[in-house]
């Protein structure tokens, strides 16, 4: 079972639920962000403010936290590489067991649950999935980014008239000039 690093930025001291099921908490919490808080290219700024809104409320058998986060994403644009920010507001819900359930077998399943330890729960892996799924997978500085040339790599929307002559091919050429003859 994962131990928990109490001085993680999303820990929360359940202690004050007492385990008395259905007694809640409300937290409102300002944190530095860690890293990689989101995916490659679009992510919270380590250090960054990120904004945890949370209610903690002792369940019969944990803490269930509910709660929704918001923070500023920058990143670049998948096809032009020009540099892009955004908002993101996620929410999330997670169970945090007293006790893991003992699983016979392989415990993969195990790794998955969440669960109270020392009477603190560690928002961070819900928080962390929560952003990654308000994310773009392929993030774009527009919808319609022409992205860059594929021939020399200029921008294309700074330059959307930009051409290559097409190297012509001096065999191809002379079929050409058949052809115009022709007409
Ligand atoms: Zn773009
Ligand atoms: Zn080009």
């Amino acid at each position: 079972m994962s131990k928990i690093d109490l001085r993680g930025p999303f820990v929360l001291d359940a202690r004050e639920l007492g385990r008395r099921a259905g007694t809640q908490r409300e937290y409102e919490l300002t944190v530095p962000a860690p890293p990689e808080l989101g995916i490659d290219v679009f992510a919270v700024p380590e250090g960054d403010e990120v904004d945890v809104d949370v209610r903690l409320e002792a369940v019969v058998d944990g803490v269930l936290a509910t709660g929704s986060v918001f923070a500023d994403l920058k990143g670049e644009c998948v096809r032009c590489l020009d540099p892009i920010e955004d908002e993101v507001e996620a929410t999330f819900q997670e169970l945090y067991l007293y006790e893991a359930p003992e699983l016979s077998g392989d415990d993969d399943e195990a790794e998955d649950l969440s669960v109270v330890v020392e009477e603190h729960i560690d928002l961070e892996t819900a928080i962390r999935n929560a952003i990654v799924l308000e994310i773009p997978f392929q993030p774009l500085c527009s919808d319609d980014c022409p992205g860059l040339c594929q021939e020399c790599g200029a921008s294309l929307k700074e330059d959307p008239a930009h051409t290559h002559e097409a190297a012509i091919d001096p065999r191809w050429a002379s079929l050409q000039g058949l052809q115009d003859d022709e007409k």
